[in-house]
Order: C-alpha cells, then structure tokens, then sequence
C-alpha cells in the first residue's frame, strides 16, 4: 500500500496545472516537476474532464481564472461535489478583488501572478497538501463515511464552534429522516440504499452552501442540520424527493423532518435533538404530514401523554376511571323511548382533572394499555348491569366499544362471556361496538373475532358507519346487528343536501340488510326530524341526553321504568 501519511513525500504528489496560456503552464510546470509529477489542462473543461474522469489520482489543483470555462465555475462545480472537496484547489491571479470571490466559492490557497519565488511555490503547494492529507485524517474520525457529513458527535461540537463564532445570528435545527428507509434496503439493496442516501447528502449541502450551517449525519438514515434561520423549510420534502428521483428512478421516498427554529444556543444540543426527535416521532404514520415545528406547546403535550401513560396503574387501581351512559331511544313512535345506552369512559384525575377519551383512548392503543382498560370497563358494566336488575328490576342495554387493538387478545372472545355470565346478564343485552374502519382495514384478523362474538349471542354494532368505506359488498357478509351512522354525515347534513342522500342510502341499505340504524351525535331539531321521517330507528344525541354519570344515569331509568311502566327494555 501507498504510504501518504502526514508529511511524508517520499512518493510524488500529482498537481494538475490549469491555465489557458501556455507560458504560465510550463513556467509553473517547471517550478514543480522536480517535487511533483504534472497534469496540465488548458481550460476549465479539459480540468474537469480529467478531475471527474478520475483516472488519475491528483492531490493538488493549481488553477487560472480568466480562460474559456472561467476558473469560478471549475469552483462552483468542486463545492457541489464531495470528491472535488477533497481536493486542495490554489487559484493562480494577478487579480486582487478575485480573490474574496474565490474565498466564497471556497478555495483554499493563492499564488500571485507573475511567478516569483520558485522556492516558495514548492513549499507553499506541498504544504497545503500535507494539510489536507491530515485533514483527511482528521474527517475519518469526525465524518460519516458514505456521505462526508458530520457524524453526530462533530456536528455538535461544531455547533457550539458556529454559535460561538455567530452569536448575534437566529439558527435553526433540523432533523430529516427516510420513513421505512430499512424497508428500502431490505426491498432493493445496499448499493440502492446509498444512492439515495447520498443524494439526499448532496442536495442538503447544497441548500446549505447558500447559507451558514452544518449538515451532520446520525446513524445513516438520519440527517441533522443546523443553520441560520430560515421561513421555508415547506419546499425541503420536494427538493429531496427531487434529488432522491434523480439519483434512483421511480421511488418515492418519504421524510419526517422536524424543525427547531431559533435555538437557544445555551440549551445543550443534545436537549435540542432530543426534542427534535420526539417532535419527528409525533408525526402521523400515515405520512400525510411532512414536517413539524418543535414547539414548547407540543414538547408540552407530549410530556403530558407520558405522565398519562405513567399514570394509568395507580387510576384503574384507584377507580379514576368513571363509566358515562348516553342514552338511545327508538323514535319510530310518538314519542322517543328509550332503548339502551352507549358506555363511554371518562377519567377523572386528581392531578390533571376530567380527562376526555379523546385525548387518551388513541395513546392507550399505541401503548398496549387499551385491553386492561377495556375488559375493566367490561367487567364494570356488566356489574352495573347485574346490580340495575336487582333495584329496578330491569335489564338494560348496553353498548360497550371495542378498541380494534382488543381483538389481538387471543382469548377475547371467552372473556367477554366471562364478564356477562358470572354476572347473569343475558347475552343479547350486551352491545358491541367496533368501528368500521376496522373492519375494513384489518378485515382478516376483525371478522372471524368478531363472527365468533357474535354467535356466542352477543349483538354488534358497527361503529363510525361511512367513514372507512367498507364495499357494499362485502357488507352483506360482515356479522353485524346494527348500523351506526358516521357523526360527520349528521354533523353535515344542513350544509351539504347530498350528504341527506348519502344518509338515506344508509338507512335503505340498513333496511335491506335487515340490520337497524343508530345515528349518533344527533344535536337538533331538524336533524332528529329528518332521521325520523326517513326511517332511522334509534337517536343518540345531545339533543336527546349528554352521556350521564351513573347517578343520573339511574335515575333516568327509574323515570322510565315509572312513566313507561316497563318490565323489560331491548
Ligand atoms: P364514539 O364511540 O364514536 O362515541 C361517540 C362520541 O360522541 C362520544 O365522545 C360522545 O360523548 C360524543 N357525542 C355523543 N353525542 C354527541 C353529540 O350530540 N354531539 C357531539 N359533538 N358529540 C356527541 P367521547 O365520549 O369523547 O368518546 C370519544 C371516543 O372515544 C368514542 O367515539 C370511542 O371511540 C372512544 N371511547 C369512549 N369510551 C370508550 C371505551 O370505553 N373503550 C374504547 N375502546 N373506546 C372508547
Ligand atoms: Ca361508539
Ligand atoms: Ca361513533
């Protein structure tokens, strides 16, 4: 192997000459040849050619800048190119004012035109190059290898050095990562993988070469910016997709990027990169949002989702957890009668107070705590049940909501009997609701589940009806006892007259079917007359009753059972 460590030249260097008079090239030709072997090109393009070409290796470029392809734009090509950039470029000029231009575009060294001293050249370009090799050295250590970014740890020693060298300056921080990257590799290989990697480094450093920043690398698939502040990071996604098109045809790659504008730079980076990541993770999977600002309201939240989760144990343990009954009525009659209510969880905190399903249900399902909770309130439920028939006399219906993340529980199914025959309650007065979407989207592992509920005597409802757009078809074979109109088509009926006809179309369906309508979130006269008048069999709403806490709750059924003088409701 070649020895080109530090300082050693006992192998010759090779210095590629650039200058389109042809005098200059050989009086600088022979200021070198003893020290050096010589490349000499008489434009910028035979330079590039020989430079891109890459047959031979070359440490040094000593280049003009008044010729055909001006030296400039030899520069501008070299800043965009990683392999150009390890090569040290010295620009040859008589031409004072070049030079701050030449800086810019990133040159490293200059020669005065006319050539004087000889000696000094020699030493001038074999110390640049020896600078460079211990350069190389250097960014073995503090770069990522496939794309000569920073590696984590650099980067964030080289953002303090650029808050310390630009205090006054507002900065950014960014972190960009490939969605399903490993998948990408897994599907087309490494040397496919890279490519993208690659490209998307290349067009980072260049947005970044506009600007003052530092484009660091983390664990391959993750990139990390630090730059001033900008407004417009919306145009990055496509600018990478962009990049990522011309680098592999046909993919479409996907980012999260999380930005963190105006960075204290007293915060330690790694407080800001770890926000940065938590803000990227709270990103939606389905990809349909791109980037997200870090924002201390949002770092906020999520601390709040944790203390939530955290707090789970001791709230079933300390009954935090309260069951709420909306009540359904049939409103085919004269009046509506009340036919069974829905049971919707609400916690009641101590320490955060009501907090709504909406905010906890979701974070449940992500963290696996959705099924304790569940066969809780299932459990609850059926109690209440058993103990409602003892005072009134009665049973009531109830409906109870299964997270589709239950229907994983392998034995759910015998537990749901469980609860409902320990306590005496018939089957059919247990309800079950799961949402459409469910059905739909994880249709093999709901259905049988379900089916086998189902025949265990249980009644079903499906939830959310409309949103998850289920085929008609394969309605007819999916085992349900009730329809549950989607809230927004009740929510959007008075705005939109097509979505009346989607309802009635729901109800003919449900009809068809032989299966009874439910429209919930029912909240108006006119609303409640026009389910009415086109046959919708049960209301919930709050036109009719907010979900009740239990006290109220019995006390709705003793004044049903006094007005209605029922013995039993179904
Ligand atoms: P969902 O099953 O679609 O429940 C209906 C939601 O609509 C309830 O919200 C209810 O309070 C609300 N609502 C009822 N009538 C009206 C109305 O007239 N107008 C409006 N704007 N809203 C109305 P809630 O109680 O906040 O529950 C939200 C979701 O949380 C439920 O949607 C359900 O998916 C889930 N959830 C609630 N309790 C449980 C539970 O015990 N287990 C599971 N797995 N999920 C539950
Ligand atoms: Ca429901
Ligand atoms: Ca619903």
């Amino acid at each position: 192997m070649e020895n080109r460590s530090q300082g050693n030249f006992s192998i010759k260097r090779t210095v590629l000459i650039v200058d389109d008079e042809e005098i200059n090239v050989e009086i600088m030709s022979s200021i070198l040849e003893n020290d050096f072997n010589v490349l000499k090109a008489y434009d910028g393009k035979e330079a590039l050619d020989l430079l891109l070409k890459g047959e031979q290796k070359i440490d040094m470029v000593l280049l003009d800048v008044f010729m055909p392809m001006d030296g400039r734009e030899v520069l501008k090509v070299r800043k965009e190119n990683i392999d150009l950039r390890k090569i040290p470029f010295i620009v040859c000029t008589s031409d004072k004012n070049i030079e701050k231009e030449c800086f810019h575009l990133g040159v490293n060294d200059f020669i005065k035109k006319p050539y004087e001293n000889p000696d000094i050249i020699v030493a001038r370009v074999k110390r640049m190059i020896e600078l460079y090799e211990d350069r190389s050295i250097l960014k073995e250590v503090e770069r990522d290898k496939l794309t000569d970014l920073y590696n984590i740890e650099f980067f964030k020693k080289y953002g303090k050095q650029f808050d310390a060298n630009f205090p006054d300056l507002a900065k950014d921080m960014l972190l960009i990562s490939i969605n399903r990257f490993r998948l990408i590799h897994e599907l087309y290989g490494k040397e496919f993988a890279d490519k993208i990697l690659l490209a998307i480094a290349d067009q980072l450093r260049a947005c970044i070469s506009h600007c003052n920043g530092l484009v660091g690398n983390d664990a391959g698939s993750t990139f990390l910016i630090y730059c001033e502040h900008h407004e417009d990071y919306e145009i990055l996604p496509a600018k990478l997709n962009e990049a990522v098109k011309r680098a592999v045809n046909d993919i479409n790659v996907s980012f999260r990027i999380a930005v963190y504008p105006n960075v204290d730079p007293a915060l330690d980076k790694d407080i800001v990169l770890g926000r940065l990541r938590t803000t990227a993770d709270d990103l939606p999977d389905d990809y349909t949002k791109t980037i997200a600002v870090y924002s201390h309201e949002n770092q906020e939240k999520t601390l709040h989702r944790e203390e939530l989760v955290e707090g789970f144990p001791k709230a079933l343990e300390e009954g935090q957890f309260q069951l709420y009954f909306q009540p359904k009525y049939y409103i085919q009659g004269d009046k509506p009668v009340f036919a069974s209510a829905e049971v919707l969880i609400r916690w009641i905190s101590p320490e955060f107070g009501l907090v709504s399903p909406g905010e906890f249900i979701s974070l449940f399902e992500e963290n696996g705590l959705i099924g304790k909770l569940d066969s809780y309130i299932f459990d609850k439920a059926a109690k209440y049940m058993a103990d409602w028939k003892e005072k009134y006399g009665v049973y009531v219906p109830l409906s109870l909501n299964l997270s589709r993340v239950d229907i994983y529980r392998p034995n759910l199914a015998e537990e749901i009997n469980g609860y409902v025959d320990s306590n005496g309650i018939p089957r059919e007065k247990f309800l079950i609701e799961i949402t459409e979407s469910a059905f739909v989207e994880d249709a093999k592992e709901v259905i049988p589940v379900i089916d086998k509920i189902r025949s265990n005597g249980f009644r079903i409802e499906i939830d959310d009806f409309g949103s998850g757009y289920s085929s008609f078809g394969a309605l007819a074979d999916l085992p349900f006892d009730t329809l549950k109109i989607d809230m927004q088509f009740i929510r959007a009926m008075e705005k939109n007259p097509k979505v009346k006809d989607i309802i009635k179309m729901i109800i003919g369906l449900a009809k068809t079917l032989n299966t009874t309508t439910v429209a919930e979130g029912v909240e108006t006269a006119e609303q409640y007359a026009f389910l009415k008048e086109h046959g919708c069999d049960i209301i919930q709403g709050y036109y009719l009753s907010k979900p009740l806490p239990l006290n109220d709750f019995e006390e709705l059924i003793q004044k049903e059972m006094a007005q209605h003088g029922r013995e039993e409701i179904l």
